[in-house]
């Protein structure tokens, strides 16, 4: 997965990029404004605003980094695996680790998939066990009566609870929740068929999206109107992840082993350099489908042009033209899972090329097409 756009860089830890995402300023804030004006002076209407704040803002910071430390353990598993992880975003929903690929092996994916939770539950015991230490034991924190409790161990308390909200939250079934990865990485070690375990898996998630979009219609009808949308678009939301995460899983799958070469279109035409712009338009891109064009010169391709850079107001093609060699092309002998990641990018096609020619042309939709072709008669 590539990085979602409008995050920041924070740090480097491990090796790994550790990113920002601006909606969880959002969430931090809510996290901060909900402990700082609803539960602390609930529990300690004697503490003063300055202390109420303080332990507010500490507990919402110490929470965002329980959310690192939860993807961190996923990144950290994948990397005892063999698999990298090239960054870390925490955002709206939590974190999202990038990881380089998909484990190979079912055992790596329970590990993978499970470290998080483990790291979530280890942190809610090592919370509660600080706040029973800080309450110098003699309170009772089982019963979790935070009135008692001094703010540092008020706040130790408040992250254990937190954290064992967030390790259940992340065992849902929902695919590709930790707890969906954990259920199809169970299934695919135990039948050994991986395509039939993500169906499963995918098929459980997105059921159990529904089940929380009908919750939310039937919070709704009982008066709850906020809450109960909010339920409604986490449901839809699991509910599309699950479809989504398994359809590419199961492309990944099936594209695995063939090139560039295998995928690109090699029917195309050739633009003369001395071509005039409206020549171009009137002769080549009006009277065909296609999308990108070599521009020739001297039996060398020079350059290419793609439809969409067409504005209006060039005066020749060569000014329009990208030129080549570039590095914003594709090789022949290119897997084609490297070669979709960098399609997802743009919207355009690019060129396949071998020295001074372009030998194909290679579009997002084709490799879609080429994968139903290819089940159908290959
Ligand atoms: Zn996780």
């Amino acid at each position: 997965m590539t990085a979602l756009t409008g995050a920041w860089k924070l740090a480097t830890v491990f090796g790994i990029d550790i990113r920002l995402h601006f909606s969880v300023v959002f969430i931090l804030l809510l996290i901060i404004s909900s402990l700082g004006t609803g539960l602390l002076p609930e529990w300690h209407p004697e503490w003063t605003a300055l202390t109420t704040w303080s332990a507010a803002t500490l507990s919402g910071v110490l929470f965002m980094m329980s959310l690192l430390a939860h993807e961190l353990s996923h990144a950290l598993t994948g990397r005892s695996r063999g698999i990298e992880t090239k960054g870390i975003t925490l955002f709206l929903f939590g974190g999202l680790a990038e990881m380089g690929k998909d484990a190979d092996r079912p055992q790596d994916e329970f590990l993978i998939a499970a470290a998080g939770p483990a790291a979530s539950l280890a942190l809610a015991v090592l919370f509660y066990w600080l706040a029973r230490a800080l309450s110098g034991g003699a309170l009772d924190v089982a019963e979790l009566d935070f009135s008692q409790l001094a703010p540092a161990a008020t706040v130790c308390l408040w992250l254990s609870a937190v954290n064992f909200m967030l390790a259940l939250f992340n065992l849902l079934p929902g695919f590709p929740l930790d707890g969906g990865r954990v259920f199809r990485a169970l299934l695919w070690w135990w039948s050994g068929d991986m395509v039939q375990a993500t169906r499963r898996a995918a098929r459980l998630g997105s059921l159990f999206g529904w089940m929380l979009v009908a919750w939310g219609v039937l919070q709704v009808l009982q008066g709850d109107l906020v809450g109960g949308l909010w339920l409604v678009f986490i449901g839809w939301f699991l509910h599309r992840l699950a479809e989504a995460s398994a359809t590419h899983i199961l492309m990944t799958r099936k594209l695995e082993g063939f090139d560039v070469a295998d995928v690109m279109r090699t029917r195309f035409e050739r633009v003369p350099l001395e071509t005039s712009v409206r020549s171009f338009v009137d002769d080549y891109v009006l009277r065909s489908t296609q999308i990108l064009w070599p521009i020739e010169d001297g039996g060398r391709d020079v350059g290419y042009l793609t439809t969409d850079r067409l504005a209006g107001g060039e005066t020749s093609l060569k000014q329009m033209m990208v030129p080549l060699p570039g590095d914003e092309v594709l090789s022949p002998d290119l897997d084609v899972n490297a070669a979709l990641a960098r399609l997802a990018n743009q919207v355009a096609p690019l060129p396949v090329v071998v020295g001074t020619r372009v030998v194909g042309i290679v579009h997002q939709a084709d490799i879609l097409r080429w994968l139903a072709l290819h089940e159908r008669y290959g």
